[in-house]
């Protein structure tokens, strides 16, 4: 049996990324944080799936010893804070974030503020679309 070259995680809709629950090692468990590492098995990146609730703020500020982060936001209203600076965050709004920074993010909104962050190795990026994409000279068949 061969490996599939692929993985698939229904992650469900907004709504359920709210109820998703992660446990901390010290027994207490944060809402609306989902890794995903483990769970599709991707190797260069981690990526979590984030449903902040309407006036919450994350507790903690942090930082990371080698990797960045960039924070896309998919829905609602909010703030991240970054070495002291506040940068007002919404549907649409990408933020690209050093490792060094300390950095933080709440909820100013009424729903709850919707984000995808994808953390990877600072500098890991060797090549991208032209120099590392493969396009095969076969046409597109949706026949399986
Ligand atoms: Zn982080």
């Amino acid at each position: 049996m061969t490996e599939k070259n692929f993985s698939v995680f229904a992650s469900g809709t907004f709504g359920d990324w709210a109820k998703a629950e992660l446990k901390l090692p010290d027994g207490r468990s944060v809402l609306g944080k989902r890794f995903l590492k483990d769970i599709i098995g991707s190797t260069g990146c981690e990526i979590s799936l984030n449903a902040l609730p309407a006036g919450k703020s994350v507790p903690f500020f942090h930082a990371h010893k080698e990797n960045e982060e960039v924070y896309i936001f998919l829905g609602g209203e909010g703030e991240m804070q970054v070495d002291g600076e506040i940068v007002p965050v919404r549907e649409g709004s990408v933020v690209r974030i050093a490792p060094d920074g300390l950095r933080c993010m709440r909820n100013t909104g009424g729903e709850d503020l919707l984000s995808i962050v994808i953390q990877v190795r600072e500098g890991s990026l060797r090549q991208r679309n032209r120099e590392d994409g493969i396009i095969p000279e076969a046409p597109v068949s949706w026949v399986a």
